[in-house]
Order: C-alpha cells, then structure tokens, then sequence
C-alpha cells in the first residue's frame, strides 16, 4: 500500500515591489522644486534681489548661510 505523501511546495523568496518610476518622479520633481526654493532663501535673499524686504529672512536662515558656506559677514 503506498500513500502519497505530498511534497512541501518551495516559494521562492518574495521579490521586493517594483517602484512605480512614473509615480514618483512627479514628486521628485515637487520636492526638488521646493529645495531650490529654500536654497534661494537660504541663500540670495538679501539685497536688490529680496523678496521680502528687510532683513528678517536673512536672520531666521542666518545659521543655515553659514552652515552651507555662502558669504555673510
Ligand atoms: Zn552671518
């Protein structure tokens, strides 16, 4: 009498998910939109360029100016 004894099915390990390339470059794009904004103000907002006038911009991203290295003082 021979039983048949059922062999465990090997799984391969499961892959990691795709990333949707086309969703996300969108987003980059905002995100990298939205750092360069920063960067201005961090960087150039000052003087003839200002957006805002007088130095209130200047003073609130005054520690980043000098972590990144721009000209200040
Ligand atoms: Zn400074």
């Amino acid at each position: 009498m021979a039983q048949h004894i059922a062999q465990p099915t090997v799984t391969s390990p499961e892959l990691p998910a795709k990333l949707p390339i086309g969703a996300i470059v969108p987003w980059a794009v905002f995100f990298g939109i939205l750092m360069l904004i920063l960067l201005y103000f961090v960087g150039a907002e000052q003087g003839a360029t200002s957006v805002v006038s007088g130095e209130y911009v200047h003073e609130w991203v005054h520690d980043a100016r000098h972590l990144l290295g721009y000209p200040c003082h």
